[in-house]
């Protein structure tokens, strides 16, 4: 990804804005995958604004580089980092039902295995918690294109925030290379979306940034159901 440049001023709303989540909406939790767009989250939290934890769904199938990130990013910000990993119960049964990759046999094993390893595991992070804040962006994905900085998300009863809603791709490169933050090694080798490692891989020149993800479904439905449609923004 060529950098360009991403104007100071807009880099000071998004920390003005985790500040004000800080202050006014204590406690509050970040939830990182380790992607581009959280590692410029987190580089502007970085080792103040405690009232805002962070947490990682840690489905037990992530890549390795992900790990590698994690930790890097514990040491530099000082911070460290909340693993939420799914119910061990859930995951076996799944397992000696749909097998160990069941998710490839159809939408709904997939979607089931996502429920088990990131949906279930959300809820009891977001428990508690007066807001959300996310690294989404809108021109992620067609599913993102409404997304607002602020919003009301009905599905977990939460104030969201995506401080980055407007930040271009581009934007996002250009604020970590300038301040070199540590980002997930598999970016440089063609992943712009990383997940999980059996549902994830590189895109080729012109592929929409999202279809390294669950390649083998219908593009339309690519969500794993954390970020569903119903919030309303405010
Ligand atoms: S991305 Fe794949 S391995 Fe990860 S939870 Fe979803 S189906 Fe399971």
């Amino acid at each position: 990804m060529t950098a360009v440049y991403v104007e100071q001023a807009k880099v000071d709303e998004a920390r003005l804005l985790l500040e004000r989540i800080a202050l006014d909406f204590a406690p509050a939790v970040f939830t990182t995958s380790f992607g581009a767009e959280d590692m410029v989250v987190l580089d502007l939290l970085g080792r103040d604004l405690r009232t805002i934890s962070v947490a990682t769904l840690d489905t037990g199938r992530l890549p390795q580089e992900t790990y590698d990130v994690w930790q890097r990013a514990e040491e530099r910000y000082a911070r460290k980092i909340v693993p939420v990993l799914p119910r061990h119960e859930a995951v076996e049964h799944y397992i000696r039902i749909n097998g160990v990759n069941g998710f490839y046999d159809s939408v709904a094993q997939r979607k089931e295995c996502c429920q088990i390893r990131k949906v279930e595991p959300l809820a009891r992070v977001l428990a508690g918690q007066r807001a959300w804040i996310t690294g989404l962006r809108r021109t992620q994905a067609a599913s993102r294109a409404q997304l607002a900085v602020s919003e009301w998300d009905a599905s977990h009863s939460i104030q969201k925030f995506n401080p980055l809603a407007d930040w271009s791709e581009a934007e996002v490169w250009a604020y970590l290379q300038s301040r070199s933050v540590p980002y997930n090694a598999l970016h440089d080798a063609g992943y712009p979306s990383i997940g999980c490692a059996p549902c994830t891989r590189a895109i080729k020149a012109g592929e929409d940034i999202r279809a390294g993800r669950w390649w083998w479904e219908d593009p339309a439905g690519k969500e794993c159901g954390l970020h569903v449609q119903e919030a309303a923004s405010v």
